[in-house]
């Protein structure tokens, strides 16, 4: 009896896992393309890295968010580094003149739904219209219309995905910088955890926010200036994201 029960137990709980693995792993491919890196030009496979160039895209999730977001335009135009902003619709609405910065200062605008909530993820209507609503809030704020997506925990369900390509976007995953980013470990740890984790062709996730909360993020803003400075001395170059996929960096 208590056999079974630990052996069901066990069960859901390997059923969950896979379902979280499919539908949310930032390299899983099982419901549809969802790139996290450059396309191999050859093709995946042993030495397939070896054709590849020294690129990297700093991608910049769940902005915008003052005075973060700011800050971190500042070092990106210090280091004369341009990036892509995967923006919450919501927050735009609350720092529009952030976003329209964005745009100004040669950054790509991605979108990151309208509110950022789980729930609007569980239904088709609902995370269509997170997609399209915060198409036209981010086209309202900064005059562009984003080409690029990137679903809020990187929730890449097949109907997501379906509801993305009918929207005319593209769907952009990545690499996490640090594991424990969201927690604001010192900017140190950050930039080191990150520069090991980039590879020729990385798209590495950042957050300048947390979901549509805003929050404290000068640990991620600290450690974007020391991981460029080191990037570059390992002889990278940097990309924005849909350059990185050869995908238009706006629809309009
Ligand atoms: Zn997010």
């Amino acid at each position: 009896m208590h056999q079974a029960v630990g052996g069901s137990a066990l069960g859901l709980g390997a059923a969950v896992a896979l379902a979280w693995w499919a539908g949310f792993g930032s390299r899983t491919q099982l419901w549809g393309p969802f790139p996290y890196e450059a396309p191999h030009r050859r093709g995946p496979g042993p030495g397939a890295d070896a054709d590849r160039e020294k690129v990297v895209a700093l991608t910049f999730d769940d902005g915008p968010n003052e005075p973060h977001t700011g800050r971190l335009l500042d070092v990106l135009a210090a280091k004369d580094v341009r990036a892509t902003f995967f923006q919450v619709g919501r927050c735009a609405e609350r720092f529009p003149s952030t976003t329209r910065r964005v745009v100004d200062e040669g950054h790509v605008l991605g979108n990151h739904s309208l509110n950022h909530a789980f729930s609007r993820y569980l239904h088709e209507p609902d995370q269509r219209e997170e997609v399209e609503r915060a198409q036209e809030v981010l086209h309202r704020v900064s005059g562009v219309l984003p080409s690029l997506y990137r679903p809020p925990w990187l929730c890449h369900w097949p109907w997501v995905l379906r509801t993305v390509e009918s929207a005319g976007l593209q769907v952009v995953s990545g690499t996490f910088c640090h594991q424990l980013e969201v927690f604001q470990p010192p900017a140190a740890s950050i930039a080191a955890g990150a520069a090991r984790r980039v590879r020729p062709g990385t798209i590495l996730i950042m957050h300048d926010g947390q979901d549509a909360k805003g929050g404290d993020r000068s640990q991620t803003v600290g450690a974007v200036g020391p991981l460029i400075d080191r990037l570059r001395d390992e002889g990278y170059t940097f990309t924005t994201a849909d350059r990185m996929l050869g995908v238009p960096d706006r629809l309009a």
